[in-house]
């Protein structure tokens, strides 16, 4: 197991910029990154776009920064009228990932169409929402492969099902890439999330299962008891509930060389300065990661 102490140069902490998404523009952000010896991130679409895609991919270069994955593809459930609209929109984001020398792109699949894709007809078919997922990332796979993309999907907690995914454990993920890349030609692998998967009693076994090939990011935040916003509630590592340390020793007893990403979404943080943040982030990762 990698010594995280000694990492005093942060060769595997990356920075995923939506946890400070809050305190300013991408630029804005790579900057603070920068001042506090970050160089791996992983950027969301929309922060991206809002500055441009050249002018994000010229930032990350000049700055010397390199990527752990980008955040996201996916979103899948919706109806025949916006399905188009859903596919060209996710191979968009297979070309902003290639664009942006991203190892990976993150794929959350989606729960009921009326939230994954707002517009859609409303529906409570769970089951029908994973028939789609299914379809859908099979369909992306054989492009994100075509361009040289690997997917990494992200199974989240089952309080996200309705608006976020209906796939929510390591093991409903692995038997997608099972049935879609049998011989693991494609790329199809997992993000695994210490926040979404800590409860799942397999979640040992099944990490066991992923093996080296199909672990393509490892995020970290913690899981603060009572949890009370579920979208933005998570907590600094060390303050809540999950054994990280061991969930780390997990993956990489498997092979993990990559970044521990550090997505701690959280409204509490967003209030705190930037600088706050980050040093309390590279200061966790170095003594309860
Ligand atoms: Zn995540």
């Amino acid at each position: 197991m990698r010594d995280l102490a000694a990492d005093a140069e942060l060769k595997f902490f990356s920075l995923n910029t939506g946890s400070v998404r809050a305190h300013g523009d991408f630029l804005t952000i790579l900057e603070a990154a920068r001042r506090h010896g970050i160089s791996i991130v992983s950027p969301w679409r929309e922060q991206v776009a809002a500055v441009g895609l050249d002018r994000a991919a010229r930032a990350l270069r000049d700055g010397g920064f390199t990527l752990s994955g980008y955040c996201r593809a996916g979103l899948f459930p919706t109806d025949a009228a916006h399905r188009d609209e859903v596919r060209d929109d996710n191979h968009r984001a297979v070309d902003e990932a290639a664009t942006l020398a991203a190892p990976c792109l993150v794929v959350v699949v989606g729960g009921l169409p009326q939230f994954a894709r707002p517009g859609s007809t409303p529906s409570k078919d769970i089951a029908g929402s994973r028939a789609e997922v299914r379809d859908g990332l099979a369909e992306l796979l054989e492009y994100a492969a075509g361009v040289g993309v690997k997917l990494a999907i992200e199974p989240l907690h089952p309080m996200t099902a309705a608006e976020r995914s209906c796939l929510n454990t390591l093991r409903q993920a692995l038997d997608l890439c099972d049935a879609l890349d049998p011989d693991r030609s494609k790329g199809l692998g997992l993000t695994v999330d210490v926040y979404h998967i800590w409860w799942d009693f397999e979640v040992h076994e099944q990490i066991r299962r992923i093996g080296r090939h199909r672990l393509h990011a490892f995020h970290i935040s913690d899981w603060l008891a009572p949890t009370v916003d579920l979208l933005a509630g998570r907590g600094m590592m060390g303050d809540g509930v999950i054994e990280i340390a061991k969930l780390r020793a997990a993956v990489e007893a498997e092979g993990f060389v990559g970044a521990c990403e550090v997505e701690v979404l959280s409204a509490e943080w967003a209030k705190r300065p930037i600088d706050e943040f980050l040093a309390t982030a590279i200061a966790r990762y170095r003594t309860v990661c």
